[in-house]
């Protein structure tokens, strides 16, 4: 039966694994399964390879994202590790420049130790992607928004580029999740997400998905998966199983929250300019409004002087100063020393990513609470 998107976060998938009636999918803390004679088999071997409530997890992570196969990872890291693995020496890889630092490290670093070669650039600009096209490019990597600076990419014409020139668009969702974009319908080949973040969305687990649409991708990717065995255990499946019933009605709650303290840190004195794709002169607005069904609940913003933004970091009370997104918490970082701190700092500051710029996600709390505790940390003296 088809699901709206609430219903599909809480019933996630229909299939049913135990003869009790649980209605809380049971955590299978197995590693092994046993078989009922020779070549017969419950359909679960052993829990690298598949296991009953992970299974649970990735059916519903796959219908969410209205994907053929969804697979569940140790963390977002250790998915997006896996699929470089579809790579071989030589092939080239198109990325936003305004990457999570994490996945720019592994690709600068790593990546490109086992021969992969890659350009980054800004993919909201489809020309400047076209240019960097060569024989060997096989797969654009796009993230949107970015993370730091809320650039919006179109999706559509990433895509559309990406098939007329035999390559893979990969688009890393974990900004908007499904309950706001589905990148596979916009044309995407796979979607990337960490799950420690929205999906999630209690700050207390770590996890990371594929989602892809394609048979053949999806055979490659179990391969890879089962060889290289960052899976995601039980238990951790079990807490993204339950943070996902919340999603949908968590991410609403979010976004409406942070459209607020967008308008408000828009008109403060101290602050000099906010990036938040939810405000109309925002350049990626149209974009957004055309591919997705809500702007997320990440603000980033530069305050007057780096004084104020550290009275800020050390000021907050119930927005705490700590890395990561995505959660019921309200968390602000400071991409210079977290995020990206990796980043070179001349490319760092071209990026506007300097000692006065913050990153807030917006958690569930009252918006007036929250409000209120910027204004009295940016205001101290
Ligand atoms: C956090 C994050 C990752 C990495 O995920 P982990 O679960 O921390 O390994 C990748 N992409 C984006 C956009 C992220 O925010």
């Amino acid at each position: 039966m088809a699901m709206n998107l609430h219903t599909l976060c809480v019933h996630g998938s229909a299939k049913k694994y135990d003869s009790a009636g649980a209605i809380s999918v049971p955590i299978f803390q197995s590693a092994t399964f046993a078989h009922e004679s020779l070549g017969r088999s419950s359909g679960f071997d052993y829990s690298r390879q598949q296991n009953p409530t992970r299974e649970h997890l990735e059916i519903t992570l796959a219908n969410l994202e209205g994907g053929l196969d969804a697979l569940a990872f140790s963390s977002g890291m250790a998915a997006i590790t896996a699929l470089m693995e579809l790579f071989s020496p030589g092939d080239h890889i198109i990325a936003s420049d305004d990457l999570y630092g994490g996945s720019h490290r592994l690709f600068s670093s790593v990546s490109v130790k086992n021969g992969l070669e890659f350009d980054f650039t800004d993919t909201s600009d489809v020309e400047s992607v076209k240019r960097l096209i060569r024989p060997r490019t096989k797969a654009f990597f796009i993230e949107t928004p970015t993370n730091p600076m809320m650039r919006v990419t179109d999706i559509r014409l990433i895509a559309e580029l990406a098939r007329n020139n035999d390559i893979l668009t990969i688009v890393d969702n974990t900004f908007l999740t499904p309950a706001l974009c589905r990148p596979l319908s916009l044309g995407a080949d796979a979607v990337v997400h960490s799950g420690s973040k929205y999906l999630g969305g209690h700050n207390d687990a770590l996890a990371g998905f594929l989602v892809v649409n394609d048979a053949g991708l999806s055979e490659r990717l179990r391969y890879i998966y089962k060889t290289t065995g960052a899976c995601l255990s039980p238990f951790d499946s079990w807490l993204i199983i339950r943070g996902i019933k919340t999603l949908a009605v968590r991410v609403s709650l979010q976004r409406a929250n942070a459209l607020k303290i967008a308008e408000w840190l828009k008109r403060h004195e101290k602050v000099e300019k906010i990036y938040y794709v939810g405000l109309p002169e925002h350049p990626g607005y149209e974009i957004s409004k055309r591919q997705a069904e809500g702007f997320g609940a990440m603000i980033s913003f530069q305050v007057d002087s780096r004084r104020t933004a550290e009275n800020l970091l050390s000021r907050v009370k119930i927005i705490q100063f700590a890395e990561s997104l995505g959660g019921v918490e309200s968390l602000i970082t400071y991409p210079m020393t977290q995020t990206h701190a990796d980043l070179p700092e001349e490319e760092r500051e071209k990026k506007g990513i300097n000692d006065r710029l913050a990153r807030l996600s917006v958690g569930i709390e009252d918006s007036d609470d929250l409000i209120e505790d910027l204004r009295q940390a940016l205001e101290a003296e």
